[in-house]
């Protein structure tokens, strides 16, 4: 599996792929590393985010990029999730063959619609939570689903879900095969 994992925000990657990340390796892009601003993705025409995922897909050639759910809360997960639709066009040649759409604690789990995940990614969680290790400042305390006790309760639960001790957990955007 040659993967790209594209947030909007810091911690986002890890969040929806920490595990899966660590198990097959990989590469993150993160929009507001690109200079888009934080909570104001709206601001941009959508144009230019395309062509900004564009540009790293065409150079790093993924053949899986997991990417923001379409029904998450926050509304620049939600322009991500469209943006990368767009970049993922199956047109001939194109390098990605799966699509998928992952979850973010307070973000999936607060917006209106349901997410139903498919496919599930065996995962050791000691290693999800070591890739969150970096965003201290962003994790508070449980039960607020951004806690390490959270993140753990949702990778155990997935994982018993598909008769696993620890997953994450995605939507099938596209598979292709
Ligand atoms: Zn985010």
């Amino acid at each position: 599996m040659r993967l790209l994992v594209i947030g909007a925000h810091h911690d986002d990657a890890e969040l929806m792929a920490g595990g899966t990340l660590a198990r097959f390796g990989g590469e993150i892009l993160v929009m507001t590393d690109l200079g888009f601003e934080d909570q104001k993705f709206d601001k941009y025409s959508i144009l230019i985010l395309n062509q900004k995922i564009e540009e790293k897909i065409a150079e790093y050639q993924p053949d899986t990029v997991i990417t923001h759910w379409w029904g998450d809360a926050n509304q620049d997960h939600v322009i991500v999730n469209k943006a990368v639709n767009v970049a993922c066009r199956p047109t001939p040649g194109h390098s990605v063959k799966r699509l998928l759409f992952g979850e973010v604690l307070s973000s999936t789990e607060w917006g209106t619609a349901s997410f139903n995940p498919t496919y599930f990614v065996r995962i050791n969680p000691k290693e999800k939570s070591k890739s969150l290790e970096k965003y201290e400042e962003k994790i508070r305390e449980f039960p607020h689903p951004r806690s390490g006790l959270a993140v753990t309760f949702l990778a155990g639960y997935r994982g018993a879900t598909a008769g696993l001790y620890a997953a994450e957990a995605f939507e099938v955007g596209r598979w292709i095969d």
